[in-house]
């Protein structure tokens, strides 16, 4: 029984906690590309991008080249309420499974939020307060971006604004008051709150919101109120460089027992996950120091990835941000009713979209009736709930895994576990009554979307 001598679980000491964060670009041969001035098509500039954004972290998110970033003592003793998060060896998955690979998962839901969010919210949050505003405004789409940022904004006495698609709103009221408990104020998206939401009431009256939506209503109500800022959830690489703690944490508990995965796996929505748990390993392939196969997973109904084009796009709706180079589906880019509410943004983070642009790692995607079906079958033998999201990287690791049963090769496989599912239980009921349907956009529908993409010269 020699495989036992590795424990279920691998946690870290507080005193082995990362103290810094990594920025993986900083290591990168082709850098992502800036992000543009969507009028002037000039790279934006830290001044441009104050109005908007904390002071901070727009030096975070324009420098490519400091490889280290340390955490504040704040930040650290607020993550050492709910980290160091464990890494699992999934021994009983592995017996169901009856794989001779070895199966590891990094799990981020410890926490009331539920997710890894939680890791960027308190940064963010954190120099928010540093630079004497009084708040900050957010969007939010199922709700656990702003539920993170919420008890953030709590234990620092900021105040918290969130948009939230309205039907979301309306259809998932649970995330909603675990937000007001955490005094976050939570309007439906589009509100008559501003102009942009007023304008796209007039325009479609009835709409139930998107998420493009909320961030326009967002962002002009952090400008336009004194002492506001914007902040994000995902995306923007000031994002991946908060969530590199979950990688860094991986990293440090597989050293531990000088395990090293062969195959590392992450859901992908705007990228941030799955960016902060592979930086460490993919800064060793890029030097050249390890290889390691890296794998993105992401919904066939918002294949960003892989059917998606390496362009400049908006982030938003209103199309207001910036423009960023990134693997997108297209600003209007609608997917269809897809239960995995955190990974149905049309583009993906610049970081990783260039990592994959140049054959550094692979993406899949997956129907959610498979991903359902994965997440039943982790869920009856792990003990843990996973949210719908993450269960998207627990699939591909038990397809992983049995293909390793097929060869006989006793693979390391390791996946980020981001989260819980107690508030998608009306997308569990529906898989268990056989409502679900799968659906994969057409090209007409792609093409359509593209057709939102700004003609760049
Ligand atoms: C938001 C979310 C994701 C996807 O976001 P990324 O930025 O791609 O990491 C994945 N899992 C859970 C549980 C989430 O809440």
């Amino acid at each position: 029984m020699a495989k036992k001598e590795i424990p279920y679980k691998i946690y870290l000491e507080e005193s082995e906690m990362p103290k810094y964060w990594y920025n993986l670009r900083a290591d990168m041969v082709n850098k992502p590309a800036p992000l543009l001035d969507a009028k002037t098509r000039k790279p934006m500039t830290a001044e441009d991008l104050s109005p908007v954004f904390c002071d901070e972290l727009i030096q975070q998110e324009l420098n490519d080249t400091q490889a280290y970033f340390e955490i504040p003592e704040e930040i650290l003793n607020f993550y050492k309420m709910y980290r160091p998060a464990p890494l699992v060896r999934a021994y009983c998955l592995e017996e169901k499974l009856q794989t001779p690979a070895k199966i590891y998962y990094k799990f981020e839901g410890n926490n009331t939020s539920g997710s890894h969010k939680l890791n960027s919210a308190i940064a963010q949050a954190y120099y928010a307060k540093k630079q004497g505003l009084k708040g900050v405004t957010t969007e939010t789409g199922a709700g656990q971006w702003g539920t993170a940022l919420s008890m953030a904004c709590a234990y620092l006495g900021l105040d918290c604004k969130v948009y939230m698609v309205k039907v979301s709103y309306e259809q998932k009221p649970f995330r909603r008051e675990v937000m007001r408990t955490y005094g976050a104020s939570v309007t439906p998206s589009p509100s008559m709150e501003t102009e942009v939401g007023k304008k796209i009431l007039a325009e479609h009256p009835g709409t139930t919101g998107s998420l493009g939506c909320a961030i326009s209503e967002a962002v002009e109500k952090a400008t336009s109120l004194p002492g506001y800022r914007y902040v994000l959830g995902s995306v923007l690489n000031q994002v991946m460089l908060h969530q590199t703690v979950i990688g860094l944490e991986t990293k440090a508990a597989m050293d531990k027992y000088d395990i090293k995965p062969d195959i590392i796996i992450g859901c992908a929505g705007g990228g941030s996950n799955l960016g902060g748990l592979i930086a460490p390993f993919m800064g060793e392939k890029i030097k050249g120091e390890a290889d390691y196969r890296i794998i993105a997973v992401e919904p066939e109904t918002c294949p960003s990835f892989t059917r998606g084009k390496y362009a400049y796009d908006y982030c938003d709706t209103g199309m207001i941000c910036p423009l960023a180079k990134m693997y997108t589906l297209g600003s209007g880019f609608i997917p269809a009713g897809t239960h995995s509410g955190g990974l149905r943004f049309h583009g993906m983070n610049p970081t990783l979209s260039q990592l994959y642009a140049d054959g550094l790692m692979e993406a899949v995607s997956v129907p959610q009736t498979a991903v359902f079906a994965a997440a039943e079958e982790f869920a009856r033998v792990e003990g843990i709930l996973p949210a719908p999201e993450s269960s998207h990287a627990i699939k591909v690791a038990i397809d992983e895994a049995l293909k390793c049963k097929e060869t006989g090769e006793e693979k390391t496989i390791l996946f980020g576990l981001t989260g819980t599912g107690y508030f998608d239980m009306m997308a569990y009921e529906k898989f268990h009554d056989g409502k679900m349907v799968d659906y994969v956009p057409t090209e007409e529908e792609l093409a359509k979307g593209f057709s939102y993409l700004p003609k760049m010269d």
